[in-house]
């Protein structure tokens, strides 16, 4: 029989009372490899409650001692990264390398975390009239929850609950019922990392899990990621209830290159970014916009760069790429590919077919001469498939990313300080690289889109999170 996942609550581990569940499944191979129990508001009650009961004495907690958690915790992750990331390629399918780099991006999280004595510091002035002073403190607000998606299950919510923690908040995590286990390793290390009961809870499940998240009065803020149409549906949802919300959605990312780019560096990264983790990152390239004369030579060292990739099993050395997360991801891509050709967008690779035939596999795809009203143009594919959308100079280009209701990330390729400069200055995309594949904030910075890709205001980790997960109190005295 596949596991049945257990919810965290409290600092005990128990069983979920509901029929309803997800199969889990290892992508490579279609094998059901768990079952996470799809409750819904009597659990997210009880860990609400639990949470709530806890922050009393959490947020009185001195931060110094807060972080003696957190860098325990650090420490049990890294003593157990390499299982972190057999776990993650087996629920997800990615490759072993990218799991292990998805699990040190999210220790990292934990690390900047820990500086919570400093980054929680406010600001004070004394006489701002005669003889009275006035200061600002951060104070922690209560319960805060995350909502997670499939695609990086353990770097996701580590986004998220150690910065809430630091802070004196209480934290309920709800990861992707497509990918239960990998939190439910983490959560094993918080327990062992020794946090008070009810500080951290892990709630498994799915929509109505959510939902209830979402309407629940002891929770203050909820940190949603995942696609924009969920985005706004939590934006709206939580934010009617009062609560403050950060929601962080999908992404068309636009990659531009210029005939003055250096070629090889600039495909190898386009190359790596669209491809790599199946095209399931948001930050992956999915238009490449070969800007004037390049045209030719960026399509054809991308064909010759698919050429050598190697699709199969991630678990597996060699592996260049793995599958994609379900079958019906498979299917919603090979959709796509099939519409793109009846659209008229000329199919330069074609990734049907490819890979192991148990499992989830697409292989690597190219369409040439897309635009921006076909579907492969405009939608988020979230698979293997790149499309290059020519564009005559860098207005044009420019000018077509701005287009899209969408803008996560977004890169230029070129030699030039002034082509760099004005693509950074006007595009839209508030994750913006410059000769980079993978605009990936680290840690200490913010992560997070712009229009149809971001619902709020304040972006997830680096300072931009002690702003969210805190309340500033002014106080202003005269003795
Ligand atoms: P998803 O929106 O389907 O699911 C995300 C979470 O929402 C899951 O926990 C799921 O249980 C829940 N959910 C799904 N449908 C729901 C509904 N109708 N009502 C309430 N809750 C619901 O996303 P996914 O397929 O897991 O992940 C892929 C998406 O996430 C892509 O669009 C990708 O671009 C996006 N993503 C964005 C970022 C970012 O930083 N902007 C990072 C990673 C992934």
């Amino acid at each position: 029989m596949p596991e049945r996942l257990q919810n965290y609550i409290n600092g005990e581990w128990q069983n979920v009372d509901v029929d309803a569940h997800h199969e889990v499944r290892n992508p490579a191979t279609g094998e059901v490899i768990g079952l996470t129990p799809l409750g819904g508001a009597s659990e997210v009650d009880l860990a609400a409650t639990a949470a709530h009961e806890a922050f009393s004495a959490w947020r009185k907690t001195p931060a110094e001692n807060r972080v003696q958690h957190l860098f325990k915790l650090k420490s049990l992750l890294e003593d157990n990264a390499e299982e972190l990331a057999t776990i993650v390629t087996r629920e997800n399918g990615k490759t072993l390398s990218e799991a292990l780099g998805s699990v040190r991006r999210g220790i990292q999280m934990v690390e900047v975390a820990c500086g919570a004595p400093s980054l929680l510091m406010g600001q004070a002035l004394e006489d701002i009239a005669t003889g009275i002073d006035c200061e600002s403190v951060r104070q922690p607000m209560g319960v805060f929850a995350c909502i997670s998606p499939f695609n990086f299950p353990a770097m996701v919510p580590m986004w998220f609950f150690p910065f809430a923690a630091a802070c004196g908040n209480t934290f309920i995590s709800k990861p992707s019922e497509q990918v239960p286990f990998t939190q439910k390793l983490v959560w094993e290390l918080v327990h062992e990392a020794g946090f008070p009961p009810g500080v951290l809870n892990l709630v498994q499940g799915g929509v109505d899990t959510v939902n209830a998240l979402c309407e629940h009065p002891l929770i203050k803020g909820i940190s949603f990621v995942g696609s924009s149409p969920v985005a706004e549906h939590v934006y709206k949802t939580a934010a009617a209830k009062g609560k403050r919300v950060q929601a962080l959605g999908g992404a068309k990312n636009f990659m531009l290159i210029m005939p003055d780019a250096d070629m090889d560096t600039a495909l190898d990264a386009i190359t790596e970014s669209a491809y790599g983790c199946a095209g399931e990152r948001c930050l992956a390239a999915s238009i490449v916009v070969p800007v004037g004369a390049c045209h030719d030579e960026v399509r054809n060292g991308l064909i010759e760069r698919i050429s050598q990739m190697k699709v199969g099993n991630g678990a597996d050395t060699g592996t260049s790429m793995g599958p994609v997360i379900s079958q019906g991801a498979k299917e919603r891509v090979l959709g796509y590919i099939e519409q793109g050709v009846q659209e008229g967008a000329e199919l330069v690779v074609d990734g049907r077919g490819h890979g192991p035939d148990e499992g989830y596999f697409v292989g690597p795809t190219l369409f040439d001469n897309v635009n921006a009203d076909m579907k492969v143009g405009h939608d988020e594919i979230f698979g293997p498939v790149l499309c290059l959308m020519p564009a005559t100079d860098l207005d044009e280009a420019i000018s077509m990313a701005k287009q899209h209701p969408l803008a996560n990330a977004s890169s230029i390729f070129t030699q030039s300080g002034g082509a760099a400069r004005k693509f950074r200055y006007e595009i839209d995309a508030s994750m913006a690289g410059v000769n980079i594949g993978v605009a990936a904030p680290m840690s200490f910075f913010g992560f997070g889109g712009a229009k149809g890709s971001f619902f709020g205001d304040l972006k997830a980790h680096g300072r931009e999170a002690f702003d969210f997960y805190t309340d500033r109190k002014v106080v202003i005295s005269r003795w």
